[in-house]
């Protein structure tokens, strides 16, 4: 069986009095170390103090981006190198968030992607549809493009997470049925063991979209669901270790 992760995205929320919120995650963390490995992603400016409180903890630290390139002149820009320095282990990349806000493209989440490797942490691809695609009958068609577009050849299970996370599920309370995440991670398991082989049987796929302590157990019960990619709810210890207790 795959050991599920539960990931914690805190997007842009998160200031130095944050840092007791985390603290009650250390301290609960113990308590389903059992169950799942347990990953926050703070905001860039808390990955180092948060990753020194975590040593020795059952939480690891990461982030929500980087740039392809190890370092140079990029002006505001954070390389994986700099992340992994200060304490991170694995780094999202592709979320949709950034794929709207900032222009993000496939080629350039794959280098992303081949960034967070080549800096030595787990590279966590976002993929998902909007509703406008949903409705047009074009979901998997959309992922196989970002599937095929964002992954970097020679992935391992050990340095690659997908999270499945469809657009019109995040943050609005909604999310799909769990026969339509068993379809959509069904497909998604397809392609990776086409790619990875071996490794892609292996591979982590997470569901992300308005996940919540009342939802979390149906969710990470569906097959090929190993974990969760959690945003809103993971800002509140009790609720993001509810989520890790339901896996
Ligand atoms: P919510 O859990 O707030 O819907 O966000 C999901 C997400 O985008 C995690 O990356």
């Amino acid at each position: 069986a795959i050991r599920p992760l539960i990931a914690g995205n805190w997007k842009m929320n998160g200031l130095k009095a944050s840092t007791a919120e985390f603290d009650a995650m250390l301290n609960g963390a113990a308590g389903v170390a059992g169950r799942a490995d347990l990953l926050v992603c703070p905001p860039v400016t808390l990955i180092a103090a948060f990753a020194d409180r975590a040593r020795g903890k059952a939480v690891v630290v990461g982030a929500q981006d980087c740039h392809p390139k190890a370092s140079g002149a990029h002006t505001g820009d954070i390389a994986a190198e700099m992340l992994v320095d200060a304490g991170a282990s694995a780094i999202i990349v592709g979320h949709s968030e950034r794929r709207a806000d900032h222009g993000e493209g496939d080629a350039l989440v794959k280098q992303k992607a081949e960034a967070a490797r080549r800096a030595g942490a787990t590279a966590i691809v976002c993929i998902g549809e909007t509703q406008t695609q949903r409705d047009a009958g074009q979901t998997l068609d959309i992922l196989r493009g970002q599937l095929d577009g964002s992954l970097p050849d020679g992935s391992t299970a050990a340095n690659l997470v997908v999270a499945y996370e469809p657009v019109w599920a995040i943050g609005t309370g909604l999310t799909p049925t769990a026969k339509d995440v068993e379809q959509i991670h069904g497909f998604i398991r397809e392609f990776l063991t086409a790619s990875f082989e071996a490794d892609g049987a292996r591979m982590r796929i997470l569901y992300g979209g308005s996940v919540k302590p009342s939802n979390a157990a149906e969710l990470m019960a569906v097959k090929n669901v190993n974990g969760a990619l959690v945003g809103g709810a993971s800002l509140k210890a009790a609720d993001f270790l509810a989520i890790a207790r339901g896996c």
